[in-house]
């Protein structure tokens, strides 16, 4: 089967022919319809998880699939089901880690992967939806979309008629848009420093968009909002900048929640930092995907979607080809697409 490999950090991925290996107890096989590409892959290809000393291994940790076959002693899902591929932990069994071979060798990966063909999967990073799911909320629901509504409702607690503030609008920052519209807050704030993402944020539900290459946050608020602070602040960047202009931003009490990573060895400094105790004390917290619990919070937001209140319209920019998936990362990199799926099977 075909499958995108990480060889060498900091290298594009290899495109190539990957052997399966026979399932072990816990293991599913599922064959791959659609695949969403995560921020946390740049991470993994500029070696800062802890994954160069397992090269070479396979990528990606958001999908939508069916079941193919099932290893001993699974029985939350069967053959043919469709299943939502996370990487947070379900319900089920913790499997070893898959074997695959390539170029001739056993090669070890990660326990939900979903840039190839087929996978390997534990069977708790799968979870069954009806047939009737949309393969692209199917996938979405793996990682972004979740992250971003755990994120909005579980860490940032926002309310109705609290102002949010997302700190960038790529394939994560476009779902939290639309989770904090779905949440009632008002105003959002939606800041990136590409032009071009102006009116796509709008369009998905922002009230104001700054782009912070040219424009100063704090002056446009006052100027268009007439407000100095925002209740909520989610930055997906997690670049030392953004946190550095965008902390002091967050009122007395307020919730200030990093989904993006700094980069290892990166020192953020904050100036006045007596600020941190405004009002009640502001928050700053770190979250792993949101808190999401994908057995609990699939269903639901399965029911969300069917009743209306949540839409995927306008998160996903482009469709794409598992050959062009450096280019795909390329576009991800520059900060240049929202969600980009690469369509692996039909
Ligand atoms: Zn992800």
């Amino acid at each position: 089967m075909k499958a995108a490999i990480l060889e060498q950090i900091n290298a594009p991925l290899t495109v190539g022919e990957v052997g399966l290996t026979d399932l072990k107890a816990g293991q599913v096989l599922v064959k791959i319809l659609v695949s969403g590409i995560c921020g946390s892959q740049l991470q993994e290809i500029a070696g800062n998880k802890g994954n160069a000393k397992f090269l070479p291994h396979l990528m990606g940790h958001e999908g939508c699939g069916i079941v193919e076959d099932i290893g001993e002693g699974i029985t939350r899902v069967k053959k043919g089901d469709k299943v939502v591929m996370h990487w947070r932990k379900g319900e089920g069994l913790e499997a070893d880690f898959p074997s695959y071979i390539f170029k001739g060798k056993t090669i070890k990966s990660g326990k939900v992967t979903t840039f190839s063909e087929y996978s390997i999967v534990s069977e708790n990073r799968i979870t069954s939806v009806p047939q009737d799911t949309p393969n692209e909320l199917c996938a979405l629901l793996g990682c972004s979309l979740s992250t971003a509504l755990g994120t909005i409702n579980n860490e940032a607690r926002v309310k109705p008629g609290e102002s949010v503030m997302i700190v960038g609008a790529g394939g994560l920052g476009v779902n939290l848009i639309k989770a904090a519209k779905i949440a009632g807050a008002s105003p959002i704030i939606s800041v990136d420093i590409h032009e071009h993402k102006r009116e796509p944020t709008l369009a998905l539900g922002a009230d104001l968009y700054i782009n912070a290459a040219v424009e100063n946050i704090a002056e446009v608020l006052q100027k268009e909002l007439n407000i100095k602070n925002v209740q909520s602040i989610v930055d997906t960047s997690g670049a030392k900048q953004s946190l550095e202009a965008t902390i002091p931003l967050l009122t007395g009490g307020g919730r200030y929640i990093l989904v993006g990573q700094p980069k290892p060895g990166e020192t953020i400094e904050l100036k006045n930092a007596y600020h941190l105790f405004d009002g009640e004390g502001k928050t700053i917290k770190a979250t792993q995907g949101g808190g999401f619990l994908p057995s609990v919070d699939i269903p639901k937001y399965l029911k969300l979607y069917k009743s209306g209140a949540l839409n995927i319209e306008g998160v996903i920019t482009h469709h794409v080809t598992l050959d062009e998936i450096n280019d795909a990362i390329d576009l991800v990199r520059k900060g240049l697409a929202g969600r980009i799926l690469i369509d692996i099977s039909s």
